[in-house]
């Protein structure tokens, strides 16, 4: 076990490569190429080990534009839900492919992105979302176009699609049957671009998705309308692949044993707060405890857990798969310490990539002396 303070997030590079692996298989048996959703995962000291086995990034801001751009290496993709009039000009010179969100910022931005190669959001309004907050197919909801007619009058302006409607979905006949319904609404306009996102939230990388059929099912695809699919993977890339690291400080009673560990879900892992998700930790045995964050959020649980034996002050725990929206989310909440990053190299030696100290929650506020 290493001697870094508690809380930190441990990426394993190992099982990184795992996912790699299969993001290569994929893109060798179907033509597709997979480009990492920044939104999810930012962490970029292992980019190195993942630009190897992935064709680039996508983005959802100027910033991660900048981000994939900077540190990972292939093509650079460019979509916001908006663009600012200020930001353009850096998003188009940082990036090989700029996808509007809607016919309005594609009229907008059409003078001063002329000559970059340019993309429409198309929304199929069908979802795999189970969480309304994140279904983009949700009524009245602002992510992409749907009308075809309306997309069909712009197609001298683009050379692309891109369509994201796939969620947590790791069910391969859900995935291909909403491929269908986009085949059937906007067929005529995919045999008029030379390249097709169909984004992320497609779970390819789970231990038993059947990789073979969803090659063929996107070799299909791409033969049938020649253009090059991209996916979008973010959570599939990385999950499974780290741990947020934390330490046991009080055990309390109240009716159920309570142990108060010293980190927090709205701080570090505000995902299980949103989505109302109990976190995962690999326990077993007869002694049930309520795993707590040490914010003064009275809700500010990470859930019920069964362990081995009675925990005490300064037992380690270990929640797992962590790696997905996450480290994008944490935040200064209560002062909390954010966790410090660490990675688990290949070769077994842990090295931490990342530290906050005092200055940096001051530097938040201003950086006025
Ligand atoms: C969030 C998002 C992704 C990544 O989604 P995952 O569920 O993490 O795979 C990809 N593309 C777009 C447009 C997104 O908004």
């Amino acid at each position: 076990m290493s001697t870094f303070n508690t809380p930190f997030y441990q990426i394993d590079e190992a099982a990184l490569l795992k996912n790699m692996e299969k993001m290569a298989f994929v893109a060798q048996h179907s033509g597709a190429k997979c480009l990492l959703a920044l939104k999810c995962f930012a962490t970029w000291p292992v980019f190195d080990l993942m630009q190897d086995y992935m064709a680039g990034t996508t983005s959802s801001s100027l910033y991660e534009v900048k981000l994939g751009r900077e540190k990972f290496a292939g093509e650079t993709h460019a979509y916001s839900v908006a663009w600012a009039d200020h930001e353009i000009d850096d998003v188009l010179q940082n990036s090989d492919k700029i996808i509007f969100n809607s016919l309005t910022q594609l009229a907008r931005f059409r003078e001063r992105s002329e000559g970059c190669a340019r993309g429409l959001r198309v929304n199929p309004r069908v979802s795999s979302s189970d969480f309304i907050l994140a279904d983009p197919a949700r009524p009245h909801s602002r992510l992409g176009e749907s009308d075809p007619a309306k997309i069909a009058a712009v197609l001298d302006q683009i050379s692309g699609f891109m369509f994201h409607n796939n969620c947590e979905n790791g069910d391969f006949a859900l995935f291909s049957k909403m491929l269908d319904h986009i085949e059937s609404t906007y067929g005529e306009l995919l045999h008029k671009v030379s390249w097709v996102s169909l984004g992320g939230g497609i779970h390819f990388t789970g231990n038993d998705y059947p990789l073979d059929a969803f090659c063929a099912r996107l070799k299909r695809f791409a033969d049938t309308y020649h253009v090059q699919v991209y996916l979008e993977p973010g959570e599939a890339s990385i999950t499974n692949t780290a741990s947020l690291e934390v330490t046991v400080l009080d055990i309390v009673h109240n009716d159920k044993d309570i142990a108060i560990v010293d980190s927090s879900i709205e701080a570090h892992m505000l995902d299980l707060l949103i989505y109302r998700l109990p976190a995962k930790l690999n326990e077993q045995g007869s002694h049930r405890y309520q795993v707590c964050g040490k914010s003064c959020l009275a809700g500010d649980i990470f859930g019920e857990f069964d362990f081995p034996a009675p925990l005490h002050v300064g037992d380690r725990l270990s929640i797992q798969d962590v790696a997905g929206y996450t480290m994008v989310k944490k935040n200064w909440f209560n002062g909390l310490t954010m966790p410090s990053i660490v990675i688990k190299r290949r070769d077994g030696r842990l090295e931490q990539v990342q530290k906050y100290e005092f200055a940096d929650y001051l530097a938040s506020f201003g950086n006025q002396s």
